[in-house]
Formats: structure tokens, C-alpha cells, sequence
């Protein structure tokens, strides 16, 4: 099977030639969709022309043997079975409806949530910066000391006044 499915590589796209296949004139393979996006009517492999693909050479005999190969489902759903059988797998499958777009979406969201992560960092440093400045300004962490220098003159005078009171009451 190895062997067979090593034969029935499309050059263009090197994996197993899938859908309609065509040939060149010397029997090489290509998928009829890389057959269509050539740059240049050559045949990939031996660099002889090819038709065109308006009126291709189509090999049935290789889509009988590709049809006939097992095929494996990608990563995730594990189905496996013949290649024949992989559109109507593809059709009914959950993985293939649901969770692969859902895979997608992650995938385009991924950078997004990067970004915003990244802008919510930068905003935090921007208010912890701002912090600190607001905590490094001297008039901001000294209001404190000066209103004991102001208030104890006059508790001092007071108490001293107050002693003579008591001073006087003794006497
Ligand atoms: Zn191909
Ligand atoms: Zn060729
Ligand atoms: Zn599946």
C-alpha cells in the first residue's frame, strides 16, 4: 500500500493526488487542481508539456487506486477508512462541522487576546509608574510633621498655664 500511495504523490502538492487526476503525456500524476494553478503548461515531474486543462488527460485508473487506499482522518476525530469514503465521513462528522471551525476561531482569536493582554500590561505599569510618582512627590508624605511643631506651643502653654492654675489652686 506504502509503495502504491508513494506512486500516486502529485507533485505539486506532494500528497496523495486527490479529486479528478490528470497526466502528462509521459503518465505523470497531478491533482486537476494543481493541474489548473500551474504557472506554465509543464509537467512538474519531467518538464514536458502538458495539455491543457481545458482538455486534460484524466488517469481513472490511479483515482480507482487512490479511492481504494486507507485513508485516516486528521488529528482529532480518528476516523479511518478507504479515501472513497472520506466526503461522506467528511459530511456526517461532528469534528469536520463543529469543533474544526471552533479550532479555527481560536486560532484567529489567539492573536487578539495577545494584544489585549499586552495593552492591559502596558496599562498597569503606566498606573503603577503613576503611583509611584504620586507617592515620591515630598508635599504629598510631609503634611503631617509640621501640625505637632504648630499645635504643641500652644498645648505647651496651655499645660504650663494650666500648672500655674494648679500652682495657684495649692498655694
Ligand atoms: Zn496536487
Ligand atoms: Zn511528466
Ligand atoms: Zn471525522
Amino acid at each position: 500500500m506504502a509503495l502504491a500511495a508513494d506512486h500516486l504523490v502529485c507533485p505539486a502538492c506532494l500528497d496523495v493526488c486527490d479529486g479528478h487526476i490528470h497526466q502528462c503525456p509521459q503518465g505523470h500524476l497531478i491533482c486537476s487542481e494543481c493541474d489548473r494553478s500551474l504557472a506554465s503548461r509543464t509537467c512538474p515531474t519531467c518538464r514536458g508539456a502538458l495539455p491543457s486543462a481545458e482538455a486534460p488527460e484524466r488517469n481513472r485508473f490511479a483515482e480507482r487506486m487512490i479511492a481504494a487506499l486507507p485513508y485516516a482522518a486528521w488529528a482529532g476525530c480518528g476516523w479511518t477508512g478507504l479515501r472513497a469514503g472520506q466526503p461522506e465521513h467528511e459530511a456526517a462528522c461532528v469534528y469536520v462541522s463543529e469543533v474544526a471551525p471552533l479550532k479555527a476561531r481560536l486560532a484567529d482569536l489567539e492573536p487578539r487576546a495577545q494584544h489585549l493582554q499586552a495593552r492591559g500590561d502596558a496599562a498597569n505599569e503606566e498606573l503603577q509608574a503613576r503611583v509611584e510618582a504620586l507617592a515620591s512627590i515630598p508635599g504629598r508624605k510631609q503634611p503631617q510633621p509640621p501640625r505637632p511643631l504648630q499645635s504643641r506651643p500652644r498645648d505647651a502653654a496651655t499645660a504650663s498655664a494650666a500648672g500655674v492654675e494648679a500652682g495657684r489652686r495649692h498655694i
